[in-house]
């Protein structure tokens, strides 16, 4: 059977990875610097452990055939666009990446998945919001509006260059706004589509909710699953990548929150306020995908939105009334 790692499995797409590759009966081991906050991962090991440390990194690749890499340095436009975080983000998520290679390489692993992001596309590209390009080959001459952007192309290239000189095989796919139920909420590296829910599900009726900027900027998100069908077909297919995984249904941020208020039954008006915001639009162009695999994700937005509203409602509600016992 084959051995496979997931590392960052602790994360919300590590965790629905993990889930699926058991269904499918293999073998997995999970590392992470935490346990997965909101699931019990079904796990044949988890090992808890940083990688950024080479010593760990060398413990978790051996015996392993495939890995998939979804370990970052991760948050929202809250922690990504600030400028606060640049130098951990680099940094981090370089190293792991340097690690999960080099001794993966060395330990005989044969596949690695590597988890880009749409950040790496130039901000020159996504300045209109009706019109933005986000075609796998506009990515250079590159100009992401990040320095998270930047270290995903980095690495990109790392693991391409792996490919060339050690032979090992790379599949590279970039996610536009992954969004879904076990996903971080709260604390300032949620995403836009979790930290909606919330401030919907916080608000009472007739009240307002904040949205960073003038909510004109565009964005689509990918609920959970399809990401995981995704990445799954990709592994398995021939194509190296990179590739986007994303949806192409494009809707303003204004417009979301609209979406999200009326999935809770509550009237809510949306308050402009400043914050970070990123590029003005941005959309999956999946052209390449449904060429390469001949599948591309169809799931509506309003379906996973639903579902993924539900869930943070209840989040909202239990914190709420931990919150409650502990004043008392
Ligand atoms: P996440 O933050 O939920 O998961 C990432 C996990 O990596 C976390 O559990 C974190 O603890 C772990 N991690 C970070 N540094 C580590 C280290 N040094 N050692 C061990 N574990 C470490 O993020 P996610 O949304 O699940 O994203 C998974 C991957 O997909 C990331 O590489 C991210 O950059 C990429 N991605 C995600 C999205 C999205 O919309 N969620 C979009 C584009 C790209």
């Amino acid at each position: 059977m084959k051995r496979i790692l997931v590392s960052g499995a602790g994360g919300f797409i590590g965790g629905h990875l993990v889930k699926r590759l058991k269904r499918e009966g293999l073998w997995v081991r999970a590392v992470d610097l935490k346990h997965h906050e909101y699931t019990r991962l079904p796990v044949d090991e988890f090992v808890l452990g940083d990688l950024r440390d080479p010593s760990v990194v060398s413990y978790v690749v051996a015996g392993i055939d495939e890995i998939y890499q979804l370990a970052a340095d991760m948050g929202g436009a809250g922690y990504l666009f600030t400028g606060d975080n640049d130098a951990d983000v680099m940094h981090n998520s370089a190293l792991v990446n340097l690690n999960i290679l080099e001794c993966g390489r060395l330990a005989g692993v044969k596949k690695f998945f590597y988890s880009s992001s749409a950040c790496v596309y130039p901000e020159s590209n996504q300045m209109d919001s009706d019109n933005p390009n986000c075609a796998e080959d506009s990515v250079y001459p590159a100009q992401p509006d990040s320095e998270y952007g930047w270290e995903k192309l980095f690495s990109e290239r790392i693991y391409l260059a792996y490919m060339r000189n050690y032979g090992v095989q790379v599949r590279l796919a970039r996610f536009h706004n992954i969004f879904g139920p076990q996903g971080t909420w709260m604390g300032g590296r949620e995403k836009v589509p979790a930290a909606i829910c919330r401030k919907v599900a916080e608000a009472a009726d007739g009240g307002n909710i904040e949205v960073w900027g003038d909510g004109k900027q565009s964005r689509s998100f990918l609920y959970i699953d399809e990401c995981i069908e995704g990445i799954r077909r990709l592994m398995e297919s021939n194509f190296i990548g990179p590739v986007n995984i994303g949806s192409e249904e494009m809707i303003t941020i204004n417009e979301l929150a609209r979406r999200v208020s009326a999935i809770a039954r509550k009237k809510l008006g949306i308050r402009h306020v400043p914050g970070p915001q990123g590029v003005r639009g941005r959309n999956s162009d999946n052209r390449l995908l449904a060429k390469k695999l001949g599948w591309a994700p169809s799931c509506p937005l309003c379906e996973g939105l639903e579902e993924t509203y539900r869930w943070v409602e209840t989040q909202v509600r239990e914190h709420t009334a931990v919150a409650a016992l502990q004043t008392e």
